[in-house]
């Protein structure tokens, strides 16, 4: 087999963002609404801070309002629901981001389960993932969107495929499943209790890898052939062992790369593969949400 194709997730998140961007100055034309995107974060961890930062620089590029708003990790809770009811009554706003982690003395669920659902352009809400699971139109999360947007690009249809999702969490693995469901994809969910995982990988023309742990799904637990999407970010240490000692890290994915492309036929690379359609993916659902609030047909 030749070296796999590499699925460029970064040109594409480009291409998505300028679409998007197109559709929203359409939507200021026809119905006069901007569409808004208010994030929220509380605290200072540097990751969350920078992965904001991000989001605005993003949004506005897109050519949508983009609001940031910055608490204090004192924060209570009540000040915090206080502030999502606000954003939940302004029209100006679409979608509302709540940047987690939140610190410990907050109960994330119930800051999350406050946003209205319409608004929810994460698409973490209850309300959403029931809307997903029985095929209603909601908002789905931003990343497995992005997943399924690279594989209809690359596949076409994607139905009668054997659809193979490591990892089974809320945000990530089952949204994932419930798409690729809906694309008629014959889906298998594995996780850590899986038996005899590197055999069930190679059932898969489609393999979704989101684990979090570097480098576990090897190249000879891919079927030839099969297109991998690689969803981990992980951080480990650098290759060259004085810049290791020094602290510097490298990311990789949850797939042993180099010889995972020996044998897939198409593959997404970490960096630039899923993690730049993630906030294109954030963008498309507040575009999205602006739409509805207008009763607006969003164009595809
Ligand atoms: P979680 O930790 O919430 O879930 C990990 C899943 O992997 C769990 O279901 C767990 O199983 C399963 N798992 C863990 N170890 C094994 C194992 N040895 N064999 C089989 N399954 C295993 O992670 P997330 O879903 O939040 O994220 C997954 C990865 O994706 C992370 O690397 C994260 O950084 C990355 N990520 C990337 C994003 C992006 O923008 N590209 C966005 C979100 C996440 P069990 O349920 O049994 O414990």
């Amino acid at each position: 087999n030749a070296a796999a194709a590499v699925i460029d997730g970064k040109a594409f998140a480009q291409t998505l963002v300028t679409r998007v961007g197109g559709a929203v100055e359409r939507l200021i034309a026809s119905h006069g609404v901007k569409a808004g995107l208010a994030v929220v974060i509380v605290g200072e961890d540097p990751a969350s801070q920078l992965y904001v930062r991000n989001k605005g620089e993003t949004t506005l590029k897109a050519g949508m309002r983009s609001d940031t708003h910055r608490l204090a990790d004192t924060t209570t809770q009540e000040e915090l629901l206080a502030l999502i009811a606000q954003l939940n009554a302004d029209d100006g706003i679409h979608g509302i981001l709540v940047q987690l982690p939140l610190p410990a003395h907050i109960d994330s669920n119930a800051v999350l389960d406050a946003i209205s659902p319409d608004k929810d352009v994460d698409g973490f809400h209850v309300v959403n993932a029931g809307r997903l699971a029985v095929g209603q139109d909601g908002l789905v999360p931003c990343t497995p969107l992005g997943c399924l947007m690279l594989l209809k690009d690359q596949l076409g249809d994607l139905s009668g495929m054997n659809a193979v999702i490591v990892g089974r969490s809320n945000i990530v693995g089952k949204p994932m499943a419930q798409l690729l469901l809906g694309e008629s994809c014959t889906v298998t969910i594995a996780h850590s209790r899986t038996k005899d995982l590197p055999a069930l990988c190679r059932t898969a023309d489609i393999l979704v890898a989101a684990v979090g742990r570097p480098e576990m799904i090897k190249g000879d637990w891919i079927k030839e052939g099969a297109t991998v999407i690689d969803v981990g970010i992980n951080r480990v240490p650098s290759k060259d062992p004085v810049k290791a000692a020094e602290g510097k890290t490298r990311v990789v994915g949850d797939v042993a790369y180099e010889e995972a492309a020996q044998v897939a036929g198409r593959i997404t690379p970490v960096p630039g593969g899923v993690g730049p359609m993630t906030i294109a993916c954030l963008l498309a659902n507040t575009y999205t949400a602006a739409c509805r609030s207008v009763g607006a047909t969003p164009e595809k």
